[in-house]
């Protein structure tokens, strides 16, 4: 499948990781757009918030608890991050596999662009 995120997943091509485990890799945004800007993406190729489901939904709990961990490492748990999924054509979504952008260390404006 012609999925980048498959390919840094499978070491096929590269990425500053910085979590990893047997449901969730975690690495570095290549494009940053805040002083942390790292990206959780499950293993499992699942394309969108719109195809989560009663069979593949476990993972969801690996995510937060690793955005909860990075946050920490990272020192912006007390600060503040954002943690966002963007879906859809309108939504912004570029690559079709889920991913959490986790974005901090700056002020971050509401509503975003
Ligand atoms: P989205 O637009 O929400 O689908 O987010 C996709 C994100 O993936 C963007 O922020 C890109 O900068 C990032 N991205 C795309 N290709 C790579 C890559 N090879 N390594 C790291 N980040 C990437
Ligand atoms: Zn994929």
């Amino acid at each position: 499948m012609d999925c980048v995120f498959c390919k840094i997943i499978n070491k096929e091509i590269p990425a500053k990781v910085v979590y990893e485990d047997d449901q969730v890799i975690a690495f570095h945004d290549a494009n940053p757009q805040a002083p942390i800007h790292l990206l959780i993406v499950p293993k499992e190729h699942i394309a969108s918030i719109l195809d989560i489901d009663e069979e593949n939904s476990e993972v969801l709990k690996d995510i937060f608890r690793v955005a909860q961990n990075i946050a920490k490492e990272n020192n912006i748990d007390k600060k503040g991050f954002r943690l966002v999924v963007n879906t859809g054509e309108e939504g912004g979504q570029t690559v079709h596999h889920l991913h959490f952008h986790l974005l901090g260390g700056r002020f971050l404006t509401w509503p975003p662009g």
